[in-house]
């Protein structure tokens, strides 16, 4: 077994607190590494280090900087199978499904490649007699990203891309169950030309966390994780005096109206409800039929494609659909929503509970689980579940079923099922959620656009990634200047003392 590191100033560092955390298989089981938990003193020496690296990183001109951005484009590229197998030995997730998690990470890291473009400032010529105005974005200094477990590459590259690029030095704390990404990414980032210091991966749980929001040096934080520790580190950051954006979790509906085609919808719930077992803050995880004959429709089509999922570990080859869940406990967690499900009245057609797969009996596997004649009352619906679970929430109008998404406390994600144009323009318009989908599950934005969610689904201002990234990752300084009339009309030739 293996004991993970820190990785700090450009090196590979063993943690000194004696807390570790385990980094299971959750195929097998298996306790695979140890990863350390940093203290408070580790924390803050990492960062004091970061902010001596800071001055010299801030002070390269963004075009070098951008550079740094292009070599590690093209590393992670050359890496991609490496990075694909390092997110599912610790996920669990598939290859492909593993692939598109660096891959989305990556598209970011190209967007960055334009930083200096992002990072011009505004100018007004003549804002008054002989005034002008300017405005410049400089980097904040020393910024944290804090990020969960379920997308080991993605989140952690949409976190350090854009708040390198523009200036900053970061202090990584990823997720505790997959630090292997985080670690490895920093050493290509260092293979592509960032300056030792510049990043430093400090692995770590709530102490460390603690000392990141409470250090001076921290100017930002952003964060990505569940709704209470969103919340916490919100106002803890927040009282603190530093920018934050803490994005939550989500509870995300897909309306399927009568004119849709059920087929198409069929097989996007059956992806978006049940691919990375569940575990995606913009999956699936409500089906909300418009009208008795859509969700019967709706149902029957659905239970044929739920029979044929293959769960498995992604050493099972590319065809499996999903992995298991991150942990025991979440396994135990879905089990016992399913269980609630059943008691609160609900309709259970596909039971996922106690899928044990011959070879990986230890597995945390969950199968694919549908439900129908769910109301908003029931815990299965109004917990986020983060399993391979799909609820059926039948409504008998547009309205009511948009209603039932407005009224709900998430807001990351949503989509519309429909042949019709008006109807997909009006949700579009009046729901309240951030990202929407017109026959599109997952309406995860292009890296070029922004992600965030509204409601308990995210503190703060300003969205991950495009424009808003920079915005976020620096602050405007705005300069009012003017030059008094000077000597236009001749040369003076007289020696004169400055008067
Ligand atoms: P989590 O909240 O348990 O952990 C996220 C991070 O916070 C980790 O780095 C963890 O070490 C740290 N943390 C955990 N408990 C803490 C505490 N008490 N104090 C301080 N720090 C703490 O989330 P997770 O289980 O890793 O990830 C799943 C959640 O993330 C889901 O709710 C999912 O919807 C959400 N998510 C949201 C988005 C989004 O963009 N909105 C994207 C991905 C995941």
């Amino acid at each position: 077994m293996q004991d993970l590191s820190h990785y700090i100033d450009g090196e590979l560092v063993a943690g000194t607190s004696g807390r570790f955390s385990d980094v299971l298989n959750p195929a097998t089981g298996e306790v695979q590494a140890r990863v350390p938990l940093a203290t408070k003193d580790e924390m803050d020496a990492a960062i004091a280090k970061a902010a001596e690296a800071q001055k010299i990183w801030a002070a390269t001109n963004p075009q070098k900087r951008a550079r740094v951005m292009m070599k590690f484009g093209a590393l992670i590229n050359e890496n991609m199978d490496k990075l694909a197998e390092l997110v599912a030995r610790e996920h669990g997730k598939t290859l492909p499904d593993a692939r598109g998690d660096v891959q989305r990470g990556l598209e970011v890291v190209e967007v960055c490649m334009g930083a200096p473009h992002m990072l011009k400032g505004e100018y007004t010529d003549a804002g008054g007699p002989g005034i002008d105005l300017y405005s410049m974005r400089q980097p904040l200094g020393v910024v944290a990203g804090i990020t969960p477990f379920n997308f080991p590459a993605m989140i952690p590259l949409w976190k350090m891309a854009p708040a390198l690029s523009c200036g900053n030095a970061m202090i990584l704390k990823p997720s505790e169950r997959v630090p292997s990404t985080s670690l490895y990414l920093a050493e290509l980032l260092k293979e592509a030309g960032l300056p030792d210091g510049v990043l430093q991966v400090v692995n770590g749980d709530k102490e460390a966390v603690d000392a990141i929001l409470d250090n001076e040096t921290i100017q930002a934080v952003g964060f990505v994780g569940s709704t209470p520790i969103a919340q916490y580190i919100y106002g803890r950051a927040a009282t603190n005096g530093k920018r934050a954006q803490c994005f939550g979790g989500a509870k995300n509906h897909m309306l399927i109206m009568p004119d849709a085609d059920l087929d198409k919808a069929a097989d996007a719930l059956v992806g978006a409800g049940f691919g990375a077992a569940g575990e995606r803050c913009m999956a699936i995880s409500v089906a909300v039929p418009v009208g008795k004959e859509t969700a019967d429709g709706l149902i029957e089509r659905l239970i044929p494609r739920i029979e044929k999922l293959k769960v498995g570990p992604y050493t099972a080859g590319e065809d499996i659909d999903y992995g298991p869940v991150i942990t025991p406990q979440a396994k135990a967690r879905i089990e016992g929503l399913i269980d609630s499900g059943v008691e609160q009245g609900a309709t259970l057609v596909t039971d996922g509970r106690g899928l044990s797969l011959q070879g990986y009996e230890n597995g945390y596997f969950v199968g694919p689980t549908l439900f129908d004649d769910v109301t908003a009352d029931m815990d299965i619906y109004k917990e986020e579940i983060f399993g391979p679970v799909l609820s059926t929430v039948r409504m008998d109008n547009y309205e009511d079923a948009l209603n039932l998404v407005k009224d709900n406390a998430y807001g990351n994600g949503t989509a519309i099922y429909t042949a019709d144009g008006d109807t997909a323009r009006d949700f579009a318009h009046r729901v309240n959620v951030g990202m929407v989908g017109i026959n599109f599950p997952i309406p995860v934005p292009l890296s070029y656009h922004t992600f965030g969610g509204w409601k308990k689904s995210a503190f703060g201002d300003l969205n991950q990634y495009g424009p808003d990234a920079f915005k976020f990752y620096t602050r405007t300084k705005t300069v009012t200047s003017r030059w008094f009339s000077g000597i236009k009309d001749g040369g003076e030739f007289n020696f004169k003392a400055m008067d």
